[in-house]
């Protein structure tokens, strides 16, 4: 498949964009592509979403090249001739960019097969957006050998011909936060036969921020953000309970820690202070994408032996299940400057098409000295 033909398949992919989990146009074309040029597929068992592999007929390692795949509940309004013509979803993130990268990729592979030392499996992942995807793909027991694994991600602040590669913490854990403070209600005009939750709930979510403040390393990004304080029907009595919600990004697993203790203790303490008790749940979502510092290096090397210029990209506290592949073994999230300059979604997102083929030739060249690596 040449560039143009990788660049229709992404356009085609844009204008029929599909949900997490629903990406069942988007996984047969990506799945007639491969097999029309005589590529493997493994039986993955999943619904949506695939994975290709590309056995070399020299022995060496096992690469994970990972893309996504699905879209956002978003109406698009680029304008573009090939925009969206399913209302309300839209290829905001660029993952349609991404499994034309992949495919592009796969397909070079293929064609250099005789050469290849070691395995490549190719990874078109569903449900990124709505956090599962990761862990469905994982369990299927299909990425078991895999040795390093690589992601691709469009980024809008960078034109075509740059990539971002930067070592470490690039993107935060998500975690969210569930807090019941019981006291006990009565008429509001005889507050001292109540204990009041409200005054403890106003005091903890003026007192979690002074986690990030009083006790996080004032280096290391944190965020602690209440987003949801409820308690009461009525303006004449005091209620029972108040609720509270929120979610921490960290980008460092010992902040992460931290924060839960922290928060969790002052919740205890402010609700017992106050005479109420508390009720903390604490749910660990995606924990930080942190790339290997050495596999930064080499895939830099790769990135200037196919033409591309490299730069940091910017840490973000935004999320990506990739964490949870790299939670099993090394590897690095990789940015692709896919230019447009306007925020990821966002209605008016797009990606530059041009920047697909390079790309595709990029991480089919990483893929093919990682698996031949010592
Ligand atoms: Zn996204
Ligand atoms: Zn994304």
């Amino acid at each position: 498949m040449d560039g143009e033909k990788l660049i229709a398949f992404f356009k085609d992919l844009h204008s029929h964009p599909e949900l997490g989990n629903y990406e069942y146009r988007t996984t047969r074309r990506i799945r007639e592509a491969l097999e029309a040029h005589g590529i493997e597929m493994l039986d993955s068992g999943m619904e949506t979403g695939c994975i290709a592999v590309i056995r070399g007929e020299k022995p060496g390692r096992v690469i994970g090249l990972r893309s996504d795949i699905d879209a956002l509940p978003i109406s698009e309004e680029t304008g573009l001739p090939y925009a969206s013509q399913e209302p309300g979803v839209m290829h905001a993130c660029g993952h349609d960019s991404h499994a034309a990268i992949m495919l592009g990729a796969a397909l070079l592979l293929k064609e250099q097969e005789a050469e290849l030392s070691g395995t490549v499996k190719v990874i078109f992942q569903p449900a990124e957006e709505v956090d599962n995807g990761a862990r469905n793909v994982l369990a299927t027991g299909n990425l078991d050998d895999v040795d390093e694994f690589y992601a691709v991600h469009s980024y809008p602040w960078f034109r075509p011909g740059v990539l971002g590669i930067k070592e470490g913490p690039v993107m935060a854990s998500v975690d969210k936060i569930d807090i019941t403070i019981r006291g006990k209600s009565s008429h509001a005009g005889y507050p001292y036969r109540s204990i009041d939750p409200i005054p403890a709930a106003a005091a903890l979510a003026l007192s979690a921020q002074t986690v990030v403040s009083r006790n996080i390393n004032a280096f290391s990004p944190a965020v602690v953000s209440i987003t949801r304080i409820s308690a009461g029907n009525t303006w004449n009595v005091i209620p029972e309970t108040a609720e509270l919600e929120g979610t921490v990004r960290t980008l460092n697993p010992e902040d992460r820690d931290m924060t839960e203790q922290h928060l969790r203790r002052m919740t205890e303490h402010i609700a017992a202070a106050h005479g109420c008790t508390a009720a903390f749940t604490y749910t660990r979502g995606s924990a930080a994408v942190i790339n290997d510092a050495g596999l930064c290096e080499k895939a830099r090397e790769v990135a200037r032996e196919t033409g591309f210029e490299t730069d940091l990209q910017e840490d973000t506290m935004g999320a990506e299940d990739f964490s949870d592949y790299l939670a099993r073994r090394p590897g690095v999230f990789i940015r692709v400057g896919t230019g447009g300059f306007v925020e990821s979604h966002h209605s008016r997102f797009r990606v530059e098409p041009e920047a697909i083929p390079p790309a595709a030739a990029f991480f089919a060249r990483l893929a093919t000295v990682r698996a031949a690596a010592d």
